[in-house]
């Protein structure tokens, strides 16, 4: 069976999933397209080719008989209305991340899930997907001996329009929050923001690079470099200190080149570049699921794990230095 995907959302990340599940993927076909301008939604599926309906709303693409599952790929703010749409519905449903803005709307996504009692979420945390971090766990859970700290580095070439400090941690750093939580097996106790002298490549008024120290339940103590205003590409690092050893996340396959006295390597310059393979991957495994009826993978539970985590960063950020505590409820069964 043909799953049919309705796709909320035609901006950046909307169009490439829509993309890889026509091209890439087996299972899905895109059959529905929303955006809240529906001259986007037109674009896109003359663009891609699709043999789909442009929605006038969100609220009507997860209710059409045509729609068995649903992306939303819409901005952050609108996550919480439609994936709760689609739980309503019965609908397995991919979210990008966040799964909302607010730790208040991921705890509502988790409660719906749990009164329909099954998973219906997958949340687009791709990372978890990437055939380097997959990697890295097997040597961290196999090889390395209890794990000690962690050094890890977010760097993006140049930081978008409207990019703020608190940013730093919601768009940028959750990633890191979420992979490492995930890598580890354990989640955090605290967590502390230093800021280093601005680079005077950094917008006005934000702060660039940013330290986030974070402290998990096994005692492992994490510090992330955020740097959104590198200027020489994207660049992921992780390194893992165990008891018996050191792990480092490999880096995307690329060629050395040796010329004119000097050996080089491309770096990526975007997300969409160095994570290829691990969004394919991910979409596949929510497609995958979907037929069979059991949705698997990150979490709302993640995701409002991630949400708290966050939320503490950003408050750490307006005391520098200060340790704010992480404190969680239990995890609800559903999510064991
Ligand atoms: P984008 O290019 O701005 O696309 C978002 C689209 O949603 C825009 O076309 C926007 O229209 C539309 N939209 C806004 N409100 C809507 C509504 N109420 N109903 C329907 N459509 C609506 O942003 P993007 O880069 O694709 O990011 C979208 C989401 O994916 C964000 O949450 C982002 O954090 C996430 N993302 C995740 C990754 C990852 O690595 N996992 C990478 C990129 C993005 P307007 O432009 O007219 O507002």
């Amino acid at each position: 069976m043909t799953l049919g995907i309705g796709v909320i959302g035609a901006g950046a990340i909307g169009r490439d999933h829509a993309r890889r599940i026509e091209n890439a993927l087996a299972g899905g076909k895109v059959v529905a397209v929303n955006d809240i301008d529906g001259a986007a939604s037109v674009r896109a599926i003359e663009e891609l080719g699709l043999k789909a309906t442009n929605y006038p709303s969100a609220e009507e693409l997860t209710a059409a008989d045509e729609v068995d599952a649903v992306l939303v790929t819409s901005s952050a703010a609108t996550h919480e209305a439609f994936v709760l749409q689609a739980i309503a519905a019965g609908k397995p449903v991919f979210c990008e991340k966040p799964l909302a803005p607010s730790i208040e709307g991921a705890r509502r996504i988790v409660d719906a899930e749990m009164a329909a009692g099954r998973r219906l979420v997958q949340l687009g945390f791709m990372r978890r997907f990437d055939p380097g971090y997959r990697a890295l766990k097997q040597v961290v859970e196999r090889e390395l001996g209890p794990p000690l700290m962690v050094h890890a580095a977010h760097r993006n070439a140049a930081s978008g329009p409207g990019f703020s400090t608190p940013m730093a941690i919601h768009e940028t750093a959750i990633h890191e929050i979420d992979v490492l939580r995930w890598l580890l097996n354990q989640d955090y106790v605290s967590a502390q923001v230093i800021f280093p002298r601005s680079s005077r490549n950094a917008p006005k008024g934000t702060a660039d690079p940013q330290i986030v120290l974070l402290e998990t339940t096994g005692g492992v103590r994490i510090d992330i470099e955020i740097f959104v205003n590198c200027t020489y590409g994207y660049d992921i690092q992780c390194e893992v200190v165990g008891e018996e050893g050191l792990a480092r996340l490999p880096g995307p396959e690329a060629v050395t080149l040796r010329k004119k006295a000097r050996l080089s390597q491309p770096i990526p310059t975007d997300w969409m570049e160095r994570f290829i393979a691990a969004y394919d991957v991910e979409l596949q495994f929510f497609l995958d699921n979907a037929r069979a009826g059991s949705v698997s993978g990150p979490s709302s539970w993640d995701g409002y794990v991630a949400a708290v985590v966050a939320e503490a960063c950003v408050e750490a950020q307006g005391e520098p230095g200060r340790i704010v505590p992480i404190s969680l409820p239990a995890r609800p069964p559903l999510y064991d």
